[in-house]
């Protein structure tokens, strides 16, 4: 096993959108290795050019959901980087609104499923590597949503996709609780004009989104790269301010 003194990242849905976006920011700073999760990455364009460009990139096949997929994943990372040091779950899908009583559960299952276990499965799949990160600090940042907030933020019409949020935003307090090294966290981005976030603002009548992918991702960075357990473990932070309350 070869091991690196670069820090080692792994972000899912890295070929589109945040994930790309947190990518090709990472990848930009000295002394890093990213692992870009994408379901299909040999079919996806821009992060091949992004690979290409920045040979510390390494696209790496990641299904939501799918174990054997998030485990031969991790076993590329073990063998190529040795280590594990930040894990970003950033995979998300959200699409359909309407009232619960007539939501299919086909929609409900399938945002649990991409949204809330993709999150487990690519934790079980990563906790070994992550926790022995030589860092003495793994971090976990779950890129969440305010629609999964039940207090700050309450959206009757986004159930499959607030549910899923918020049951993934327990888990981070799970893992902060869990475990006494991981720094776990929730982050919520703003509404960001990416495919999801201009989607959205269309259903509402908006041209996009207000927040830029630039401003979303230095407001991710600005909280991973200050945590700390006593900070910011099980912490929901939303960036919708960029004004860094929890
Ligand atoms: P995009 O729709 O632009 O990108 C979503 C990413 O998730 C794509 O890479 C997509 O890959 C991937 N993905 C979707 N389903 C799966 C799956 N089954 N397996 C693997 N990958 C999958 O969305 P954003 O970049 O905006 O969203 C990133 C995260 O930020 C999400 O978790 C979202 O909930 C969250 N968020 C976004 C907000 C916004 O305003 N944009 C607001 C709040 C939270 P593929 O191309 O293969 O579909």
């Amino acid at each position: 096993m070869s091991s690196t003194n670069a820090t080692v990242y792994l972000i899912s849905g890295a070929n589109r959108g945040l994930g790309l976006a947190l990518a090709a920011t990472l990848a930009a700073r000295p002394n890093t290795i990213v692992f870009a999760g994408a379901r299909d990455p040999a079919a996806t364009k821009a992060l091949n050019e992004l690979a290409a460009k920045h040979p510390n990139v390494q696209p790496v096949k990641l299904t939501a959901g799918d174990k054997a997929d998030n485990e031969a994943a991790v076993a590329q990372i073990k063998k190529t980087a040795g280590r594990l040091d930040v894990l970003i779950p950033n995979a998300g899908i959200m699409k359909h609104h309407g009232p619960l009583g007539i939501t299919p559960l086909s929609e409900m299952r399938e945002h649990w499923e991409v949204n809330t276990l993709g999150f487990v499965v690519l934790y079980q799949a990563a906790h070994e590597l992550l926790l022995a990160s030589p860092t003495g600090k793994p971090t976990i940042a779950y890129i969440s949503s305010v629609m999964g907030s039940i207090g700050s933020y309450f959206h009757t019409t986004a159930a499959p996709y607030g549910s899923s949020k918020a049951a993934a935003n327990f888990l981070v307090k799970v893992l902060d609780a869990e475990q006494p090294a991981l720094i776990a966290m929730a982050i919520h981005p703003g509404w960001v004009q990416t495919d999801m976030g201009n989607g959205g603002a269309e259903l509402m009548g908006k041209k996009e989104a207000p927040v830029t992918v630039d401003k979303a991702i230095e407001g991710i960075l600005v909280r991973i790269d200050g945590a700390t357990k006593e900070k910011s473990s099980g912490r929901f932070f939303n960036l919708v301010s960029h004004d860094g309350n929890p």
